[in-house]
């Protein structure tokens, strides 16, 4: 395993992390009933294997997690490891509850500090909502008084909400933001995480296997890794991926079971910043075009196209139904599709007014599609 500076902070830390939102569940189909003893010997053994670092959060598991990672880390383990958790901004109605839910969250961790608080999954209107509470102030006194060590946030929007935010303040301890090959120009984008770097903010990397998806490969996608001169599994070449940016502090892992958490102490073993040849580089390209050309909609999810004036959802429609194609996952659409419908956002509302079509700037035949994708709902 790989250790490295996180930042400028003065300590080092494993590039793998342990992700506490996919912990082995009692009861199938109900992610509140964590198996505790399986959760709490299976986070136990991935600190004795080597990762310092682990992530917790206080919606995971219904709000179980923070209590189980907790529990695990217990008996001298707390010590062994940086702890994050994360303040829940959609629940933050008043300036006031974020120290309240600060105060929930140590508690129900049961440890006096925790060495990173991040405002969670921000987004253009809850980073509004954060800036109008005065969170600086929030983090700065949150320091001072001992409960947390430093501040960062979590992120999913733009480049360019991400780059504001950024810049927003010089505190911030960490960025953890969504990055893989098949996502590099997608939310923070490669830039984004280029420019953290020369910002001397640590990146900690989410979704580095896009949940889960990169470790299926189709088989066009199989195929090239098995003719490949260097031979790595799919979760290896995803993970190689992004462990090659000296940017990129550590490396989050949802690990539900033994078999995953082997194999992937075994992989980070292997791995290091800037580990990869400039075959492999180009191999990581190659990987992700023949993903993208497996994607029938060529839709960059710009939006322009919005708001339709029958509200159907259309970028929403197209990246559902391109991810089924790309990762051959028809149920997954399905169940989209299903839940658009619920909401009255579904293809079949469409009036064929042509205004999408006029404002896209990939001139793409909306209508058409919006009409095959209604009947064949894959
Ligand atoms: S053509 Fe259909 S989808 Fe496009 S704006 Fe009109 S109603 Fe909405
Ligand atoms: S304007 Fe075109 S490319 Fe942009 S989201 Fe709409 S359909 Fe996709």
């Amino acid at each position: 395993m790989q250790y490295v500076p996180f930042g400028s902070l003065g300590f080092d830390v494993s590039r793998l992390g342990f992700g506490c939102m996919r912990l082995p569940t009692a009861k199938d189909g109900d992610k509140t009933v964590i198996d505790r003893p399986r959760a709490i010997a299976l986070l136990r053994r991935g600190i004795d294997g080597g990762i310092t670092y682990v992530d917790t959060a206080y919606p995971y598991h219904g709000g179980e997690s923070e209590i189980v990672t907790g529990l695990a880390l217990k008996n001298g383990y707390r010590e062994k490891v940086t702890l994050t958790t994360k303040l829940p901004v959609w629940a933050v109605k008043e300036e006031k509850d974020m120290n309240r839910l600060l105060d929930e969250q140590l508690k129900k961790l049961d440890v006096p500090y925790v060495d990173f608080y991040l405002l969670h999954a921000l987004d253009k209107e809850r980073i509004e909502k954060l800036k109008a509470f005065h969170y600086k102030d929030f983090c700065t006194q949150a320091i001072q008084d001992g409960r947390i060590k430093h501040a960062g946030f979590s992120f999913h929007d733009d480049k360019q909400t991400f780059l504001d935010f950024l810049h927003d303040w010089d505190q911030w301890g960490l960025a953890q933001i969504q990055f893989n090959y098949l996502d590099d120009q997608e939310q923070a984008t490669v830039e984004g995480l280029r420019e953290a770097g020369r910002c001397g903010v640590p990146i900690v990397v989410m979704e580095p296997l896009r949940g889960g998806a990169l470790a299926n490969p189709p088989a066009n996608v199989r195929k090239m890794m098995e003719e490949n001169p260097t031979k790595r599994s799919a979760v290896e070449w995803a993970f190689a991926y992004v462990a090659d940016f000296p940017e990129v502090a550590t490396i989050l892992s949802g690990m539900s079971t033994e078999d995953q958490l082997e194999d992937n102490l075994s992989i980070f073993h292997r791995l290091t910043v800037n580990g990869m040849s400039e075959e492999d580089r180009q191999f990581a390209v190659q990987l992700k075009e023949a993903y993208l050309s497996r994607m029938p909609v060529k839709c960059t999810g710009c939006e322009y196209c919005q708001p339709c004036p029958q509200d159907v959802h259309i970028p929403d429609i197209f990246s559902a139904y391109n991810n089924a194609k790309m990762f051959d996952q028809p149920d997954r659409f399905a169940n989209r599709y299903q839940e658009l419908q619920s909401k009255n956002w579904d293809a079949s509302r469409c009036v064929q007014c042509g205004a999408c079509e006029s404002a896209c700037p990939q001139h793409l035949p909306i209508i058409d599609w919006l009409q095959r994708i209604d009947q064949e709902r894959v």
